[in-house]
């Protein structure tokens, strides 16, 4: 079966294999490229609508706690206020008597214990302390000129002062609030309370709320983080920083930046804050972002910051980041998958198609043929018909041929016959008077010797008679014959011939079976021996070689005289029927015709040779019956 070429002609490979191979290498890039893109906008947009939300949170924190520091702020505000109304205030003052300043010394005292303040104190418009709650300690304000303070210069000035210092006394941070004392309408003194605002930082430590407190000069005066206190918020200029160090505000201390690795403003006081990680402010591995929000403090310059870290945010944002490549990169590969399958779907299909198509081609083409071949099929029985009739017709106009040729050749023999049956039938008559007579006379013996003549002459007639029986029987195609009784019975049926011319025969085949009829064999060697004693005629020393050999299954017999030859002429028709080269009657040119004929209907063959050395060879080729070889006789 050969396929339709067109149905399974593939593209040239080079058109068919580059595209795809360009996309089977673009492919994996551009997946993992989109999955980077998709995954950082998956962060992106987390991070963002996170901090998004936690600002809004943040920013009810913020308020929260900003109005806590207030409140707690607001709490002390009227209390330097309230010594204006305490005479023995004014009285030291107006006296600073040793016994005025104790009164005020224990009323302080007992002020600042109730108000849970660090120290009330009380200075004249100089700037000294006159009185003070912490009397009793060693580093007591009292007598200290604290006229370099900027809140007892606002307080003297009638200003409220609000101030966020250093002691320089004994270094601890407080909140200052100061008030001028008026008396008749003229300040005669400065209240301050100082507060310390550490519990607000302990509170938010614990809360684990991470803030500060900056003021006006940006320095960071309280923190949840004590790392981050005493820091600048925003840069300071050599030369506020030389100011501030000059008002020993912040003590001695060194009034550092805090420094963020990264600062990103992303709203009206709300800032995103990066802190390296191994910085003072944390020691832990990763930088840390924070969500700054920041609101001022009312009724003070004061700023409030709530720093919200981001890691958590972040962390989530990273793992919704990944979620979107992971996902995306599924969805990618459920899309191949899915393009792979149809199109391993399409190809199935196509060549199902294409199978159909040349399935169906073939039928077509097999139809067309069965159809041409039922066609020819009828055309060849009809002529095996022919044939078969044709044979018929050869075979009966060949049998009638042997027969005719049998009768031809008992014609031939006729006379020859009649001289070898009239010799013992005239023995016979002779004979057979002659034993009346030895009877007659009572001469048993004798008539008894010539009964047994009589009976041996009729023997030899009833084998001549026999002979020309079988001789012009009618044989048939099938049969099997035994060479050498053929041969015997051939040369029984020349025999007068033979020994006539003193033949000297060799015999030097084996008894073979042939596969022919015994009497069609022996017709052919009647002829063939009978031609050759035919050429031998004037030959005075006549021999006859039978010689035979098997080759291809089949034995092939010689039968090779010295007889006179056939000329270049004759040799070119002598298998043509009539031909013949004998005078007269001698021949009936039918003998080879038939003999040719009889080996063809056997599947066998008869040929001719003619040696160099003289005479005619005639070979006569016959399937064997058994293969195996006879032994030689
Ligand atoms: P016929 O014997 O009646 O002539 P054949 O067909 O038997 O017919 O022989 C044809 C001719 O072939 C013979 O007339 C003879 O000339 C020639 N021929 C056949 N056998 C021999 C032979 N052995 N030697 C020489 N000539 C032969």
């Amino acid at each position: 079966m050969k396929c339709d070429p067109p149905l399974y002609r593939a593209a040239p490979p080079s058109l068919a294999v580059k595209p795809r191979l360009i996309r089977h290498l673009l492919l994996p890039p551009l997946i993992i490229a989109l999955m980077i893109g998709l995954g950082y906008a998956g962060f992106w947009i987390s991070e963002h609508y996170g901090i998004r939300s936690l600002s809004e949170n943040g920013q009810r924190q913020l308020e929260l706690h900003a109005r806590a520091v207030e409140s707690e702020i607001s709490k002390y505000t009227y209390l330097p206020s309230l010594l204006e109304l305490e005479s023995s205030v004014s009285e030291l003052l107006d006296d600073p008597s040793p016994e005025h300043r104790q009164t005020v010394n224990d009323y302080l005292e007992g002020l600042n214990r109730r108000s849970r303040s660090r120290a009330i104190y009380v200075m004249d418009t100089t700037g000294r302390v006159m009185a003070t709650s912490n009397w009793r300690d060693v580093d007591s304000y009292l007598g200290e000129d604290l006229s370099f303070r900027a809140y007892f210069q606002n307080a003297i000035r009638g200003q409220p002062g609000r101030f966020y210092g250093i002691g320089s006394t004994n270094g601890e941070p407080g909140y200052y609030l100061a008030h001028g004392l008026e008396e008749h309408g003229k300040i005669i003194g400065v209240a301050v309370v100082k507060v310390r605002l550490e519990a607000m930082e302990e509170r938010w430590q614990r809360a684990r709320l991470e803030a500060f407190v900056s003021d006006e000069n940006g320095i960071i005066i309280l923190s949840s983080d004590p790392a981050r206190r005493l820091k600048s918020v925003v840069p300071l200029s050599d030369e506020t920083k030389e100011k501030l160090a000059r008002s020993l505000q912040y003590y001695w201390f060194p009034l550092n930046e805090l420094q963020p690795l990264a600062r990103e403003t992303l709203a009206e006081g709300v800032e995103k804050l990066t802190f390296p990680a191994n910085s003072e402010v944390k020691s832990d591995e990763e930088d840390i972002s924070y969500l700054a929000q920041t609101r001022p403090l009312s009724d003070t310059p004061w700023n409030f910051t709530l720093l919200t870290p981001l890691q958590d945010l972040r962390r989530e944002a990273i793992n919704q980041g990944i979620l979107v490549a992971v996902a995306f990169a599924l969805v990618a590969f459920l899309l191949i998958a899915w393009n792979e399958r149809r199109k391993v779907i399409a190809t199935r299909l196509a060549a199902r198609e294409a199978l159909q198509e040349a399935n169906n081609q073939l039928e077509r083409r097999i139809t067309e043929r069965t159809t041409d071949l039922r066609a020819s099929n009828e055309r060849l029985k009809a002529q095996i018909r022919e044939r078969r009739q044709a044979e018929e017709t050869l075979r009966r106009a060949q049998d009638e041929l042997v027969q005719a040729g049998k009768l031809a050749a008992i014609g031939q023999m006729s006379t020859s016959i009649a001289h070898e049956l009239n010799q013992p039938l005239a023995a016979l008559r002779t004979l057979s008077g002659n034993t009346v007579r030895f009877l007659e006379r009572g001469q048993l013996d004798v008539a008894s010797t010539n009964l047994k003549t009589i009976n041996e002459l009729i023997d030899r007639m009833g084998r001549i008679t026999a002979s020309l029986r079988s001789f012009a029987r009618r044989g048939d195609d099938k049969g099997q014959a035994c060479l050498g009784k053929a041969v015997d019975a051939a040369l029984q049926l020349l025999g007068g011939r033979v020994e006539s011319v003193h033949l000297q025969l060799h015999r030097e085949f084996a008894d073979v079976q042939v596969q022919i009829d015994q009497t069609r064999l022996e017709q052919i060697l009647v002829n063939l021996i009978g031609n050759a004693l035919d050429a031998m005629h004037a030959q005075p020393l006549p021999e006859l070689w039978l010689e035979g050999d098997e080759f291809d299954g089949k034995y092939r017999l010689r039968v090779r005289d010295n007889g006179h030859g056939i000329d270049a002429e004759a040799r070119k028709h002598l298998f043509e029927p009539f031909f013949t080269t004998k005078p007269g009657e001698q021949g009936l040119g039918l003998g080879l015709t038939l003999s040719a004929s009889l080996a063809a209907a056997t599947g066998g063959h008869l040929g001719v040779e003619h040696p160099a050395s003289g005479g005619t060879t005639f070979v006569l080729s016959l399937p064997l019956v058994s293969p195996t070889p006879a032994e030689p006789i």
